[in-house]
């Protein structure tokens, strides 16, 4: 992930900003605030997982090739299906193509992405 401002410096940033819009808590304990680390870090996790896919679906050659016959297909369409990470599971929309030489669809992210868990 290539970026010119060190992640540690945005991290900080953003977690400041989040917390700018949070009111003091003085009868907060650890518990509420491991609890919130938590769910931030699901939350950032879900979001950076599902912008990644969204990001790489468009990223696929045109036209298609064809997985059995290698022939040009067509994209026909999208799919939408759940990719399941090790932080849980994350959305992936990708084309949906069409061999006529073969006559089936099929889905060129398969192969660079995987069929999921
Ligand atoms: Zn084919």
């Amino acid at each position: 992930m290539a970026s010119k401002k060190p992640m540690d410096e945005r991290v900080r940033a953003f977690v400041a900003a989040m917390l700018a819009d949070c009111s003091e808590n003085e009868d907060e304990h650890i518990d509420d605030i491991e609890c919130d680390m938590e769910a931030l870090a699901d939350a950032v996790a879900s979001e950076f997982a599902a912008q990644r896919l969204a990001r790489r679906s468009q990223t696929f050659a045109s036209p298609p090739q064809c997985p059995d016959c290698g022939k040009a297909g067509r994209h026909v369409g999208e799919r939408k299906r759940e990719i399941l990470t090790t932080r849980g599971s994350a959305p992936l929309i990708e084309p949906k193509c069409y061999c006529p030489a073969c006559r089936r669809h099929f889905f060129p992210s398969v192969d660079s992405i995987g069929p999921g868990r």
